[in-house]
């Protein structure tokens, strides 16, 4: 069985999207970016590797404790994780949304791996094209794709400006790797 290769988790967040979330950092990603603000979840090695039910327990548990929306996939590079779209459906299942981040365009993604989402953040971070207006993006070029209709109202969140004292992040999670 594929496992998953995670960096960390945050069973709360109010920092990684519109709403409560959950939020998975994946582990690896051979993308490169000059100035990539994640450097330490590059390297392509095991970390905490993951099964599916494993990695859903733990967003059941967010869910239980928090009532989060959804979960945000970001990394390192997610789309890296073979068993991304069956975690997908299994989220969605659970009535959750999801957010997903990559560093590659959405062209270069899998399709079905694209319509197992409800949002698309795409493209690499360009260092020359840096976003100080918009939350969460980092570079002019990424572009948010609503795979869904179920974020398209939260579209303003990325334009907005949340100071920092508005911004509570609560519950880290730290797993022990196997
Ligand atoms: S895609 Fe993201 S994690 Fe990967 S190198 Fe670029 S900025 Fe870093």
């Amino acid at each position: 069985m594929n496992k998953f290769n995670v960096a960390y988790i945050k069973l709360l967040t109010k920092i990684e999207g519109p709403f409560d979330r959950c939020c998975i950092w994946f582990q690896g990603c051979n993308l490169n970016c000059k100035g990539c603000g994640n450097p330490s979840l590059q390297p392509l090695v095991p970390k905490h590797l993951l099964t599916e039910e494993q990695l859903l327990d733990i967003i059941y548990e967010a869910k239980k404790k928090y009532g989060i929306e959804g979960v945000t996939l970001t990394g390192g590079e997610p789309s890296l994780q073979s068993g991304l779209k069956s975690l997908n459906k299994r989220i969605h299942e659970a009535g959750l949304g999801i957010i997903l981040f990559s560093g590659k365009t959405i062209d270069a993604l899998d399709k079905d791996l694209v319509n197992s989402v409800d949002l698309l953040i795409d493209g690499p971070f360009i260092e020359s094209q840096l976003d100080k207006e918009r939350l969460l993006l980092g570079s002019k070029n990424k572009v948010l794709h609503f795979i869904t209709d179920r974020y398209l109202k939260q579209e303003s969140y990325f334009n907005s400006s949340i100071s920092k004292e508005e911004v509570v992040a609560e519950d880290y999670i730290f797993i022990n790797g196997d």
